[in-house]
């Protein structure tokens, strides 16, 4: 067994950032009460300054509270809370790929503040000697890194690295991201429907022809309409 979720070891983007572990991390209950009292003061003079009188208003009275909450709770708790030990194990001569397909992803772009919505696929190829994860701690990884500011092209990296790290002498990794982003959908350009894919492979997954990534990429077309979004 090791335990191999030090934050100097998975943590790619730098301290403080949208997409990084806030300063001090992790929080513990205190100094979140004490972000939650500063982001409720600080989001009331948002609401102000859009000239919304959210004091007298009863469906808004407590909503700066309520976005403070759910930001520090649940939106951006990756930045805050440890994602815990993820053990892993040997992998008993198994060296084969495993693959988990249709984990949910919501997160959140660091550019506009809205929401992100799709699935994550994830395989690996274990190593002689290598080591395997129990499956439920993929989506663990997906939730750690999701909930927080991001951009799809670097949380497709994170989420591989994470992977990569923690799966020892591994084979290949491979981390396929396909999701609506609300930003395009409900502001600029407006689009419904538009899905942006990205991809970050290693290893026997970056062989043109290799019959791994053919795998993977086949195991996504089974029983389609599952990891449509
Ligand atoms: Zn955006």
């Amino acid at each position: 067994m090791s335990k191999n979720t030090d934050p100097k070891r998975l943590e790619v983007a730098p301290i403080g950032y949208a997409n990084g572990v806030a300063p001090g991390f992790p929080l513990n209950d205190s100094e979140k009460e004490q972000m939650i009292d500063e982001a409720t003061e600080a989001y009331g003079k948002f609401l102000d300054a859009l000239k919304c009188d959210w004091r007298n208003d009863p469906n808004s009275s407590n909503t700066p509270r309520r976005v403070a909450k759910a930001y520090v709770l649940d939106l951006w708790k990756g930045r805050y809370n440890s994602m815990g030990d993820i053990t892993s194990f040997p992998s008993d001569g198994y060296d084969g790929i495993v693959i988990e397909r249709n984990i949910p992803l919501t997160s959140q772009c660091s550019h506009h503040h809205q929401t992100i919505s799709g699935v994550v696929h994830i395989g690996y190829v274990v190593g002689d000697e290598g080591r395997v994860i129990g499956l439920s701690k993929l989506n663990r990884i997906v939730e750690h890194f999701g909930r927080r500011g991001a951009i799809q092209e670097q949380l497709t990296s994170a989420i591989h690295h994470a992977i990569n790290e923690i799966c020892e002498k591994n084979r290949g990794v491979i981390v396929t991201i396909v999701s609506q982003h609300n930003c395009v959908r409900c502001r600029g350009v407006k689009h419904q429907g538009a899905a942006m894919v990205t991809t970050k492979a290693s290893g026997v997954f970056m062989e043109t022809g290799n019959a791994a990534r053919q795998e993977f990429f086949d195991s996504l077309k089974i029983n389609n309409g599952n990891h449509q979004i």
